[in-house]
Formats: structure tokens, sequence, C-alpha cells
């Protein structure tokens, strides 16, 4: 029954991101998720539930798609796991990581497999170090991240994460991580800055940290092509342009987390092809699969590649591998998942229903006195909530104006929208099928609830 299911939740299974002392006192909704179609997901109380955030924006191409799910039951009829060390591999295997680098930019050169982003950022931190051990300059190891950057929450990609939450009372960051600015416009501390006057303030407090650290010691800089997890944030024009030129001057590499950009969420194959970023890795999880199966991966760029391969040459096989890397059910999963979002057409409904949805979100919410901001790019949208607009002034954490505003959301009218985790910022990143019925569900239930909470 469902009151047992939710006393052996509470009594044996502690979730992520959870207050557990809540948890384990029941004072958390406990909710059995049994099914799933398109963006709908269903509980097993029968609330059908409009999914307005594709999961934690992973299943892109929605719920329910009998074409992925005969794909991992056909693999897993003949070949559920066989590992993929010393140049074993499957045909899944193989064929995926020909149709990742058939889509990702023309410098990228290879691809390593892991099971998620938080993995997968682990990998590539190991790489750069790898690659400047072998170049001769050992110091050459801090890595650059932006505060509210998402990147994982491992011991070192939770210090990459710019988010307080992920370093409280865990000792984090690590010696080696050091954070920069994020490129948030709305939230600039001086409002008379115009976009390009607050570019060049990204680009001069990062040449301040590079000059204060030495370049010598810096490794590589980390960032999403739109920041996720800290706010849905879309950079200011020429960003990214500037960055890249700082990074090149210093022999800096770029690591680019397309963990929730990769495979079309911007409306492009990848967010590097969005905003023209050359990356030295790429870091794919999520979208790789729409998450019918853990599976990630590093790309690495043919200049990193190369020196990765002369390392070898020099010191033997390199000593990193997961059991699970290139699992065959994952990778299944993902050539169907791919093969999907092409022969559907699905980064086209990106860019149609994704600028409908937000046209329809700031024409019902901008003027209202506490939106300070209607927000996104391609199917990724967000409302930030302030108490004063004018004064650009924010509400008391403590308030949790965005967590009521969600969960007014789903209590009135059935949509999951997610209250970002800093900041009374509420996220849309649906399924890349919503059709612009639908996406005006969505903004209907966000006006409905921001005027029951805000008025
Ligand atoms: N990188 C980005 C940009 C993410 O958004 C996430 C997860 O949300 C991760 C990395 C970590 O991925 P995972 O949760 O699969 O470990």
């Amino acid at each position: 029954t469902n009151d047992q299911l939710a006393l052996w939740d509470r009594e044996n299974f502690f979730h992520p991101s959870t207050h557990l002392a809540q948890h384990a006192r029941g004072e958390t909704p406990s909710r059995v998720i049994r099914t799933a179609s398109g963006v709908h997901i269903e509980d097993r109380d029968g609330n059908r539930l409009l999914d307005a955030f594709a999961g934690l924006y992973c299943v892109n191409v929605g719920y329910g798609r009998p074409e992925i799910a005969e794909a991992i039951a056909a693999q897993a009829r003949e070949l559920a796991y066989y590992h993929a060390y010393v140049g074993h591999g499957t045909e899944a295997s193989i064929t995926l990581a020909k149709m990742i680098l058939d889509r990702a930019p023309a410098n990228m050169s290879k691809v390593y497999f892991g099971l998620g982003g938080s993995d997968a950022n682990e990998t590539n931190i190991k790489l750069v170090w790898y690659y400047n051990n072998i170049l001769g300059r050992p110091e050459k190891k801090k890595i650059i991240s932006r505060w509210r950057g998402y990147h994982g929450s491992g011991l070192m990609t939770g210090s990459l994460t710019g988010l307080e939450l992920f370093h409280r009372k865990f000792d984090l960051p690590l010696a080696q991580v050091i954070h920069t600015d994020a490129p948030y416009f709305y939230r600039r501390a001086d409002h008379a800055q115009t976009e390009a006057e607050f570019v060049a303030h990204c680009v001069a407090s990062l040449e301040a940290l590079i000059e204060r650290e030495g370049a010598h010691t810096i490794a590589a800089f980390i960032g999403e092509p739109v920041l996720g997890t800290g706010g849905i944030v879309p950079p200011p024009a020429g960003y990214w342009d500037a960055i890249q030129k700082v990074l090149r001057k210093h022999d800096i590499l770029l690591i680019v987390d397309e963990v929730v950009t990769g495979f079309g969420r911007l409306g492009t194959m990848f967010g590097s092809d969005h905003y023209g970023i050359e990356a030295d890795i790429i870091t794919i999880a999520k979208g790789l699969t729409s998450a019918y199966a853990p599976l990630s991966g590093s790309i690495v760029s043919d200049r990193v590649w190369k020196v990765l391969e002369q390392g070898t040459d020099e010191n033997g096989p390199i000593g990193h591998g997961w059991t699970y890397s290139a699992h065959p059910i994952g990778a299944a999963a993902g050539v169907a998942n791919l093969k999907l979002i092409d022969d559907l057409g699905l980064i086209d409904n990106v860019r149609e229903v994704g600028a409908h949805l937000r046209a329809r979100m700031a024409e019902a919410l901008a003027d209202h006195p506490h939106v300070g901001e209607v927000r996104g790019e391609g199917m990724l949208c967000a409302v930030e909530l302030v108490e004063d607009r004018d004064g650009r002034v924010f509400f008391d954490p403590a308030r949790k104006v965005g967590p009521q505003v969600s969960a007014a959301m789903l209590a009135d009218s059935k949509v999951i929208a997610r209250a970002m985790p800093q900041g009374d910022i509420i996220g849309f990143a649906p399924p890349f099928c919503l059709t612009k019925a639908e996406a005006d569900q969505v903004v209907a239930a966000a006006v409905a609830a921001v005027r029951k909470v805000l008025g």
C-alpha cells in the first residue's frame, strides 16, 4: 500500500538534496512515481502531473518512448554487460561514440564514457592534471570555476560547484579550486552597468584572479554555456568570446560543461555551437540518453588528445577507469535517444516552443511588481521573483518565496517547476516534445501561483 511504502521510505531510504531529519519524521511529502508518458508523470495515488522540469532537466525526448525502452530491453537480452577495458567495446558503445563525435564541434576528437555528470567532471579534472604533468608543468593545477556554476556533488566537482549549500559542512571547496564571478547580468552589483560594461567587469575580475594566483598555477576554467542550477542564467552578449580570449592568452584549458545544454536544449546540438565556444573538453550526461539509463561522457579535443596519447607512450596505460564505463545498456539507450532527437526534429521544436513559452511567460508576468526578470534560451526559462522590482531588492531567503510558488503550481495546477536552490527563481526546463498548448498550461500555472503567493 502507499502507506506501507511511505513508512519503508522513511525507515530505510535517505534521499538526495533532502532535509534528512524532516524526511525521517515524515514531514516531507512522500510521492511514489509509478509511470510517465510524454510530458506527464503519474504517481501511485493517480495524480497526473505536467513535468515542466523534465525530471532534472534530463528527460529531453519525453517519457515513455518505446523506441528507447525496446533498445534497452534488446541490449539487456543480448548482452547486459561487458567492460570497456583495454579496447573491449560493444556495437552500442562504439556506435554511440561515433554518433557523439559526428554531432560535436569539429575540433573534438574522442569520447570517454562515465555514468553521470559528476563523475564525468571528475574525469575531466584528472585529464587536465595528467595533461599538464605530461607537458612537464606539474604546478599548473588550479581550476577556475564560477560562483553559481553547477558541476556535480563529488569532492572535486562539489568544490567546482559555486553554490554555498554544496560546500557547507563538507570542508569544501578543495584548495585547488578558485571561483570567479558569475555572468549574471540581472544581479550585477552596479545596476548602471550596460551589458558590455558588465562583460568587461567579468573579464577584469578574471584577469585579476589569474594575476593574483599566477597563470603558471592555473590549469583550466570550467563553465556551463548557460548557468543552470545556479539560476538558469544565459550570459550577456559577448561574454564567451571575451572569456575565451583571456584563457587563450594564459594557456588555460576550457572545460565546457554541457550536461544540461548538450544534445539540443538551447536549440542547437551543443551550447558551444550556440555561443561559438571552442572547448578543450566537453562534459555530457543527462540528454545523452534522456536519462533512460545512466551514461555520461568527456569529449576531448584534438589538442588534449595528442598529449594524452603521448603520456601513455611514456608512462603506460592511463590509471583511470570505471567498471561501468560505456555500459552497454546506457550506450543502447544513447543510440536510440540521439536517433529519436533527429527523427522527430525535436531540436526544431525546442526553438519554436521554447520561444513561445518564454514569450508567453514574459507577456503574462513581466509587469508583475514582484517579477524582476523572465529569461532563458531554447527550452529553458526562469522567472526571478523580487521584493522590490525598481530597487532590485531580493526577498529574504528565509521567506522561501520561490519554494512557495512552485508548491502552489503543483498543488493547484499539477505542474512541476523547480524552485532553484539559490535565490527565488522558478525554473522551467520541459521535455523537448512540449506542445504550445502545454506551454500555455505551464504559463497559466505560474501566473496563478505567483498571484496566490505574492498578490
Ligand atoms: N554539470 C551540470 C551542468 C549539471 O547540471 C549537473 C547536474 O545537474 C552535473 C554536472 C552533475 O551531474 P550528475 O547529477 O549526473 O552527477
